[in-house]
């Protein structure tokens, strides 16, 4: 199984988006308006040459990720607090998977940790592909509530995922979907970060390889279990973080979220999670 880590340009967040403590309220405030930066953030999305068929994981960001958002208004300071950078089209998931001779068409199955705006740029370019989302992600993203939260779900104009409840029994996430006849990926709810956010669990040889999405921006503040500064529950995202710290410590786990560029070596050499 080969696998690919491509970075659709970079993002540079806000220190209190990055991390954050206290309410939701508390953290949102201080996420938009800090004045201190990130340095520039991958922006990764996964591709899995699985024999079964091409399986991307996030759809990264479109060219056009800078453009001025006016409504609702107060997306400006989202949009300050969370600045991309991408050159141009080649850069969008579909470019990048064709350099590596990967038609977008060909791909089977995208499967989306959630529905921000710097997850779901790309999905366009999959006309064939089944998209997978967990059925509360796709329901909070919806009408004027939904891009009130920062969803950009203008977007997702003539897209028709397939929406998940995680129904099989997990021994420690709450609930599961196999997505291979094979079984070896499968997708758990990880919420917390946003309302459905999920997490693509793929067991490869002697390593269970974890596409963490945003249940952390870092390995560091997965063992630290910190807080970022737009979760949508702190308490959800809290139980998500002990959920995969507890499957850590019963097998070897690689754990690679998307915005952190060691993950894409954590990946290459197999480095697991310090549980
Ligand atoms: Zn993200």
């Amino acid at each position: 199984m080969r696998i690919h880590a491509l970075s659709t340009g970079t993002v540079t967040i806000t220190t209190k988006f990055h991390e954050g403590r206290g309410s939701r309220v508390k953290r949102l405030v201080q996420a938009f308006t800090d004045s201190q930066y990130t340095e520039p953030l991958p922006i990764w999305c996964w591709v899995i040459e699985h024999p079964e068929g091409v399986i991307v994981i996030d759809a990264g960001i479109p060219a056009n990720a800078n453009d001025p958002i006016w409504f609702p208004p107060h997306l400006r300071l989202m949009q300050r607090s969370a600045i991309f950078d991408i050159a141009d089209a080649s850069q969008e998931i579909g470019g990048q998977l064709r350099s590596l001779g990967i038609t977008p068409d060909s791909v089977r199955w995208v499967i989306q940790t959630h529905m921000h705006q710097d997850h779901d740029g790309g999905l366009q370019c999959f006309p064939n592909a089944k998209i997978l989302v967990a059925r509360e992600e796709w329901a909070a993203g919806q009408g004027v509530i939904g891009k009130m939260t920062g969803y950009m779900n203008h977007r997702w104009h003539g897209i028709t995922p397939t929406l998940l409840d995680h129904t099989q029994r997990d021994p420690i996430f709450d609930g599961a979907h196999t997505v291979t006849k094979a079984g070896d990926v499968r997708i758990v709810p990880t919420r917390g970060h946003s309302a459905g956010h999920q997490s693509v669990i793929i067991e490869d040889g002697a390593h269970t390889l974890f596409f963490a999405g945003d249940t952390s921006y870092s390995q560091a503040l997965l063992i630290r279990r910190a807080l970022d500064g737009v979760a949508v529950s702190a308490k959800a995202h809290a139980r998500s973080q002990g959920q995969i710290l507890a499957l850590a410590r019963q097998t070897p786990v690689v754990y690679l979220p998307s915005h952190e560029w060691e993950a894409k070596t954590r990946l290459e050499n197999r480095v697991t999670l310090d549980a």
